[in-house]
């Protein structure tokens, strides 16, 4: 399997609970290698950039708004195969409906305020991880 790189931000609701160290500590148990990390707020323009995909659903303006609130955690996460094994970890987008253990079952509230963001394919997370990280910023591959 493939030694990979996926984008991983602790959202707002999380960091407000203090559970950034937590969720960071669950996915290295998980075989997550964290190669690039920052702490940083979102500006709105920066919010609508990354989300830009979602721009005419109806929830866009509340997303916008709730990544903006307060800070977050930026993480690239590094591991075989590590698109796929996030979203695993991670869990469904509603924690309601997510897995018993996975990080949104664990630390998120509800469809909207649901603890982290992961990266849907291996193209954009390159692209993610650009959005946020410079070349100098990110570790070697060992891959
Ligand atoms: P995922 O984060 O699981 O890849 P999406 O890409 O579909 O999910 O949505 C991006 C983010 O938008 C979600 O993580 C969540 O914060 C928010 N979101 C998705 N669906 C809704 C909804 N129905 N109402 C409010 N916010 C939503
Ligand atoms: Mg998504």
């Amino acid at each position: 399997m493939a030694l990979e790189r996926t984008l991983c931000i602790v959202k707002p609701d999380a960091v407000e609970k203090n559970k950034a160290g937590h969720i960071l500590a669950k996915l290295e148990e998980s075989g997550f290698t964290v190669v690039a990390l920052k702490r940083t707020h979102l500006s709105r323009q920066v919010a609508e950039g990354f989300y830009a995909v979602h721009k005419a659903r109806p929830f866009f303006g509340e997303l916008v708004q709730f990544m903006t609130r307060s800070p977050v955690v930026i993480a690239v996460l590094e591991r075989d195969n590590a698109v796929v094994q996030y979203r695993g970890v991670m869990g469904a987008t509603d924690p309601a409906k997510a897995d018993a253990g996975t990080i949104r079952k664990l630390y998120g509230a509800n469809v909207g305020e649901n603890a982290v963001h992961g990266s849907d394919s291996l193209d954009n997370a390159k692209i993610e991880i650009a959005y946020f990280f410079a070349a100098s910023e990110v570790a070697p591959s060992a891959g």
